[in-house]
């Protein structure tokens, strides 16, 4: 019996699995009888792992040691401006490890966001398995189109600790687009506008006889629904200051009852006009249990989260230019995310595209439906489908001067292959190290940096004389292989990478037992 591959949205706020039975996807249900699941982990006081809904149960009482939105911290350094933001809200820790990545802190210990990743794969694989009645050891797993390498190995490495081979990395708008077209097959233009918990992308995809072409992608990594909570969370942060001079942002308790209950009235405030937020004995003052209660109405939160509206545009704007595109060229918008349930983001959409977006979609689930849709590409069940993805970052090295010399520009078709030859600038030089960075900035330090190369094994010779021309190959999941020459002998050079962050494979086996 051929073996299945399940396909997976590892979802910043909600995870989903889905699995393609004979020609037609479906969304597995979790043990608790839903269609998502909680992207969250907790350790309990015995210290065993709780995985999904048990664990948003008991991150009211147990913060510390509830982990959610880990999708924001996997592939990032502690130090990056966006993480020591983050760290400013989160009830938990955060930690640099010894290579730099942020990491969390549970207890006396230090763990990465792959690990704890990696628990939320093991529960998919295993409500996967007690479904389909058999082992899984495939998946494939979406991620934002805007992550960067760095971001995508980490996430495989997390498939690897959970015991899955992980056969892609699909992008998740166009996983999203995959769902939707292979259910409306008619050649299309679409554009795809996915705002979830926590990250924002824009593809535009062609759709032409099976064959599903993205002509552009943008986004950002830091846009998303934690943002909107964020900014309520501070405003309410505010007014209990200054009505009973209480910080709450000092009680990591007090915090998560602040999160929870600015998610709901968010969320509420997306059918309703108006709600309530109601948190009784939320402090103490010297007087007694000091409570919050207030009425929020949706236009405060759409004036409150304006800033963020507004910038949605942009990336809509670069992505339609890079596609080659106009509005009125697009035949479809697809809202996918639960984030763009909020009216006032929907009618930005309306706005930018000029047209009503798609009603039938399930913005939660189309993303698992459309990784399923891809396990029947690879598996050959789909034979009449063809996927062609686009790298979003331009990927270049530091040359002389500090400026970028790029290989490899975003939007580029891949797999993709570049190539560029350097010469030895001393005599007999033995080795020659190159630095890799992702990103559109001309100056590197604006860019991802994402690790070294050293070139080695080089035939001494004058300076200028040795000659290495560098591959740099970027394969379907977004993530590069670098082999050299040297140009004269055609001599294979050694190539050793030292990566910028990440975990190593013995790490990565170590944690699979
Ligand atoms: P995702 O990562 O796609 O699961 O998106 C989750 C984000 O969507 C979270 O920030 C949720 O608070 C938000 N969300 C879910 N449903 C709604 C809704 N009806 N209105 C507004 N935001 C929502």
């Amino acid at each position: 019996m051929k073996k299945k591959i399940i396909g997976i949205d590892l979802g910043t706020t909600n995870a989903c699995v889905a699995v393609l039975e004979r020609t037609e996807t479906v969304v597995i249900h979790n043990h608790e009888g839903g269609r998502t699941t909680p992207s969250m982990v907790s350790w309990n006081e015995s210290g065993e792992v709780v995985v999904g809904a048990p664990s948003k149960r008991q991150m009211v009482t147990n913060p510390q040691r509830s982990i959610f939105g880990v999708k924001r911290l996997i592939g990032k350094r502690f130090d990056s401006p966006d993480i020591q933001n983050l760290a400013k809200t989160l009830p938990y820790s955060l930690v640099p490890s010894s290579r730099g990545d942020a990491w969390v802190q549970i207890n006396d210990d230090k763990m990465s966001p792959e690990e704890v990743s990696s628990h939320i794969l093991k529960k998919l694989k295993q409500i996967a398995e007690d479904y389909l009645g058999e082992t899984i050891e495939e998946a494939i797993i979406t991620v934002p189109a805007y992550f960067d390498e760095l971001q995508r190995k980490a996430t495989k490495d997390a498939g690897a600790i959970a015991g899955l081979e992980v056969r892609a990395i699909l992008n998740e708008p166009t996983a999203a687009a995959l769902a939707y077209g292979s259910h409306h097959g008619q050649d299309q233009r679409l554009a795809v506008f996915d705002l979830g918990g926590g990250t924002f992308d824009v593809s535009i995809v062609v759709i032409e006889s099976g064959v599903f072409q993205v002509l552009a992608t943008h986004g950002d990594t830091e846009l998303g629904g934690d943002d909107f909570d964020r900014v309520l969370i501070e405003l309410l942060c505010k007014e209990f200051e200054a009505e009973h001079q209480i910080q709450l942002q000092d009680d990591p308790v007090a915090l998560q009852r602040l999160k929870e209950a600015a998610e709901r009235a968010k969320i509420e405030l997306s059918a309703a006009m108006s709600t309530d937020i109601n948190l009784p004995f939320l402090a103490a003052s010297q007087a007694g249990p000091v409570h919050l209660q207030r009425e929020l109405s949706r236009t405060e939160l759409e004036e409150l989260c304006d800033p963020l509206i507004q910038s949605l545009a942009a990336p809509c704007e670069i992505a339609l230019k890079a596609a080659g595109m106009t509005s009125f060229e697009i035949d479809q918008v697809l809202l996918v995310g639960g984030m763009s349930r909020m009216p006032a983001v929907q009618s930005r959409v309306v706005e930018i595209f000029g047209r009503q977006p798609s009603k039938g979609v399930n913005p939660d689930e189309i993303v698992a439906l459309g990784a399923a849709v891809q396990s029947g590409i690879i598996g050959g069940e789909l034979q009449e489908v063809v996927l062609l993805d686009v790298t979003p970052h331009s990927l270049g090295i530091r040359v002389a001067g500090d400026r970028m010399s790029v290989l490899l520009t975003a939007n580029t078709s891949i797999p993709a292959r570049a190539s560029k030859t350097f010469s030895t600038t001393e005599d007999n030089q033995r080795f020659v190290t190159l630095e890799v960075y992702q990103g559109e900035d001309e100056d590197p330090a604006n860019n991802r940096y994402l690790g070294r190369f050293t070139l080695g094994d080089l035939t001494p010779k004058p300076k200028g004389k040795t000659r290495v021309e560098v591959h740099f190959t970027m394969d379907v999941d977004g993530l590069l292989e670098v082999t050299a020459t040297e140009k004269d002998g055609g001599k294979e050079a050694t190539v050793t990478i030292d990566p910028a962050g990440g975990l190593t494979q013995s790490e990565i086996e170590a944690l699979r037992h």
